[in-house]
Parts: C-alpha cells; sequence; structure tokens
C-alpha cells in the first residue's frame, strides 16, 4: 500500500494523468502496438507520437480498443479510487503548490523563480517521458525483435533513467526491469529491487537469460550477440548459429 501511495504521489510530481487512463493508454498501446488503435503511433511520425497525440482527439480505433481492455483490477484499487475522486486538486497540490512553496519557505527563493524552476522542471520531465513513446519507438537497435518499431535508445534510458530499452521491454513487456541490464543506465530497476527487499514490491516477474538469448538469435538484429555476450561467442559464430537455425 506504502509503495503504491509513493506511485500515486510521483504521478502528479511528473504531471500525469489518472491512474487509470494510463493504465489504458498504456495497455493499448502494448496490444496495438504502431497500428491505428495505438494512442500514440510511431507510424505517424515523431511528433504524433511524442505529444501531438495528447493534442488532438483520439482515433475512433484507440476509443473503440480502449473501451475493451480490462483494468478492472486497477479501478478496484482503493488507492485509485481516492486518486480519481481527488484528481485535481490533489495535481494543483502536489505538482505545482508544494514544488512553488518549498523554494520559498525553506530557502528564501523568490516567487518567480521557485515558479520558472517547477514550470522547466515540468516541461523537461513530460518532454522525457513522451521521449520513450517517440525517439525509442523509432531510432535505436533491435537486438530482441527486428519485427517491431520498439527500439534500445541509449539517450532516452539515460535521461528517463532506464525507460530507453524498449525493443526489450516491448519484446518481454511482463519483465519488471525493461531491460536486459540491471545495471547499466537503469536506476528504476535499482530502485524496484530495493522496494522488493523491503517487501513493498512483490511478484516481480522477469525473463530467463536463456529466452532472451534464443529470442535474439531469432528474431533479433544481431546486435545483442555483439554487446550482451560478445565474450561467450563471436559474432561470426552467431552469424553461424543463425544460418543453422533457419535450416
Ligand atoms: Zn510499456
Ligand atoms: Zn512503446
Amino acid at each position: 500500500f506504502a509503495f503504491k501511495f509513493r506511485y500515486f504521489l510521483f504521478s502528479f510530481l511528473c504531471w500525469q494523468n489518472t491512474i487509470p487512463n494510463w493504465v489504458r493508454d498504456h495497455r493499448v498501446h502494448h496490444k496495438f502496438t504502431e497500428t491505428d488503435a495505438d494512442p500514440h503511433n510511431a507510424k505517424r511520425g515523431f511528433f504524433f507520437a511524442h505529444v501531438g497525440w495528447l493534442m488532438q482527439r483520439k482515433h475512433p480505433e484507440v476509443l473503440r480498443q480502449g473501451a475493451k481492455v480490462n483494468i478492472s483490477d486497477v479501478l478496484a484499487d482503493p488507492v485509485v479510487q481516492w486518486h480519481q475522486r481527488y484528481f485535481w486538486p490533489l495535481k494543483l497540490i502536489f505538482a505545482l503548490l508544494v514544488p512553488l512553496l518549498i523554494p520559498v519557505y525553506c530557502w528564501n527563493e523568490t516567487w518567480i523563480i521557485s515558479l520558472s524552476a517547477t514550470l522547466c522542471r515540468t516541461v523537461g520531465l513530460l518532454n522525457v517521458t513522451w521521449l520513450v513513446n517517440s525517439a525509442a519507438h523509432i531510432y535505436g537497435s533491435r537486438p530482441y525483435d527486428t519485427q517491431i518499431n520498439a527500439s534500445e535508445n541509449f539517450f532516452v534510458s539515460f535521461l528517463s533513467i532506464g525507460e530507453g530499452w524498449h525493443n526489450f521491454h516491448h519484446t518481454f513487456p511482463w519483465d519488471y526491469k525493461a531491460s536486459e541490464h540491471t545495471l547499466f543506465m537503469n536506476a528504476t530497476t535499482k530502485w524496484l529491487d530495493f522496494f522488493a527487499k523491503m517487501g513493498w514490491a512483490y511478484d516481480m516477474r522477469s525473463t530467463k537469460p536463456e529466452m532472451i538469448r534464443t529470442v535474439a538469435l531469432h528474431q533479433g538484429d544481431g546486435s545483442h550477440a555483439m554487446n550482451a555476450y560478445a565474450n561467450e561467442i563471436s559474432y561470426d559464430e552467431f552469424q553461424r548459429k543463425i544460418k543453422e537455425s533457419d535450416r
């Protein structure tokens, strides 16, 4: 509960929509990635996937599939219900008022500087969040699946502390790490591991290395062999294995 509550607070700090809204869009995005039913379909270009989708009415397919997707688990959660009921007052308090008041009252910052900092932080954070839908669906390598546009993007991972390893995330969406790397540019995983140790986060699923390797071998772009286990097999050997498996 405490863990959920923190995330609930963070959702305001990052100026996000309501939790059920987010969950519904996210589930539809994974189920219908890069089709008309994808809320931020990257096939419609960088700008649309980044922020354009929030500036216009949703595509009829998004609405149709969104209405079908099951989010009853989320709606049944008491924290979520409370969050929905008081969404706007809570958002104004945690996203605007508290960040505005702390610098002014704690270290005598001027109002205008405090307001500018709050606005800059919000604009910056939103753009980083959106890069996961835009840049990480267009630019980068595809070590696990070349059939999808979601890609491994170092730049986005750096900015979003671990959310840019998007080819992995779309190939193995159940994996809580959202990446194969647990240390490299993925502080989010360490954060979740920390709460798992405390017992606040549980039932976390991940993917067996053998499964990742097999999938990468069959449908990846070959970069997996060069990066993740370069020490174990050479690139030539990797190519040979692919040819063998094709036979
Ligand atoms: Zn996702
Ligand atoms: Zn995605």
